[in-house]
């Protein structure tokens, strides 16, 4: 039987997460879009929400219990991003949802000693921030996801074999999410010169002060004011082989066991979604025009009631997909988590145009949150691939 109901528990982390986000996201991202200097440096204000959350768990829900987590089912990691992501998408994705999955990732593919070692500090509920970097300045991401079996095509980051480890040259796209902030990088660099991208890929842990692994300037972006976005670079950098997570060359089939990625930044994104809702729904109720209040002119209705059902469809298709994350990781990751993320993102865009319109010239005003909206959702589209590609990809699998 399927029960959509949430137990008792279940509402305490909502309630738990919900708080969170008036009492300690809010502030702080109210603080953070408010100000237009570009050289605002919001990991300054951003560190304390993330110790803070860290605490509640909100970082190692999804982890074994010898490792500090909860072990919780996939379900309540997306209660908590909803709710995070309807207080600030970008709080949402660049820190919690990154290092929740990031730290999974280690949990999954990682050897004994490397879960000592690299989640070590989760146990006495701190948090590493994390970074995962494959996206390259001169490489269209979405080679990813290319079929072509042509080695020359994808990313040109490269390890050597060396006689204890490999040495790393490269860099990252200025879209690194933590670059330049993060306690610990996941670098995805080629071992293999002959293979094609997808059998030639591994994943190597750094931590941040590693000689050679430098950082550009903090990018500007339209929207997600709250995060930090930089180049990555890798010069000459000395790896030992003990920071090599899963077996060479195949890394790109362990990130296929991580759908938890794209199904907390869907999440974040209903919760983005419903702000949207919300927000346009209380200022209708209270606009008059021709003597009522807005909400009571149809043309006006009929956005607010595809606001709430369109969003609750993405809500339903991501639950959907973390209950396979539990229960069959491989179609959550082909097919169940890249729906969920296109899908919530849509709505997200849609609703944040509905808002646009709802508030009238209004909408405009910087001290209206729809141009937040707006930009925010956008971002969705791309970050973490494109919509396009996702939707390619889940072709393959059906
Ligand atoms: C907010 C944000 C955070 C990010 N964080 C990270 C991060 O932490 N780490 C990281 O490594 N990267 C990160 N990225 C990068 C992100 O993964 C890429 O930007 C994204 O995958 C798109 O790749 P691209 O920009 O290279 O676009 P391209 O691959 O150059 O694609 C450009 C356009 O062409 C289309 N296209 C390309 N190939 C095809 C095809 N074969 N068929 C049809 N259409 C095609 C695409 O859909 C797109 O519309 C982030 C991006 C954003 C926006």
């Amino acid at each position: 039987m399927i029960d959509l109901n949430l137990t008792a528990e279940q509402l305490q982390l909502q309630t738990i997460a919900r708080d969170f986000v008036e009492n300690v996201i809010k502030p702080v991202a109210t603080k953070i879009d408010e100000s237009n200097n570009p050289d605002f440096f919001p990991w300054d204000f951003c560190q304390e929400v993330f110790r803070k959350g860290a605490e509640l768990g909100f970082t190692s829900l999804l982890l074994p219990p010898e490792y500090g987590g909860m072990a919780r089912k996939c379900i309540d990691f997306v209660l908590v991003q909803e709710e995070l992501g309807a207080g600030d998408v970008s709080i949402a994705c660049s820190y919690f949802n990154m290092t929740a999955a990031m730290s999974l990732f280690v949990a999954r593919a990682g050897t004994s000693e490397q879960k000592k070692r690299i989640l070590s500090n989760f146990t006495s509920g701190e948090a590493l921030l994390f970074s995962a970097a494959e996206s390259e300045p001169a490489v269209a991401t979405s080679d990813m996801f290319c079929p072509i079996p042509d080695p020359q095509i994808g990313m040109k980051t490269f390890a050597y074999r060396v006689s204890d480890g490999y040495v790393l040259n490269g860099s990252k796209s200025c879209l690194i999410t933590n670059a330049g902030i993060a306690d610990g990088y996941f670098i995805l660099a080629r071992t293999s010169e002959e293979k094609p991208l997808q059998e030639s890929m591994s994943m190597f842990y750094l931590e941040a002060d590693t000689p050679g692994l430098k950082f550009g300037k903090r990018t500007q972006m339209i929207g997600w004011k709250a995060s930090h976005h930089a180049e990555l670079y890798l010069n000459n950098v000395q790896v030992p082989k003990e920071n090599l997570i899963g077996t060479e060359n195949q890394a790109g089939q362990l990130l296929m066991l991580l759908p938890e990625v794209a199904i907390g930044l869907a999440a974040s994104y209903v919760g983005l979604a419903r702000a949207a809702y919300e927000y346009a729904l209380n200022y209708a109720k209270q606009r008059v025009s021709w003597g009522r209040p807005i909400i009571e002119h149809q043309a006006v209705a009929l956005k607010l009631a595809d606001m709430m059902v369109n969003t609750q469809a993405a809500r339903l298709m991501v639950w959907d997909a973390a209950v396979a994350a539990d229960t069959n990781p491989q179609l959550a990751a082909t097919v169940k988590a890249p729906a969920a993320k296109t899908f919530a993102v849509d709505v997200a865009i849609k609703n944040a145009q509905a808002a646009v319109e709802i508030l009238g010239g209004y909408a405009v005003l910087q001290k209206h949150q729809t141009g937040k909206f707006l930009a925010d959702a956008w971002i969705g589209y791309s970050c973490d691939f494109t919509k396009d590609i996702l939707r390619l990809g889940i072709v393959n699998f059906l």
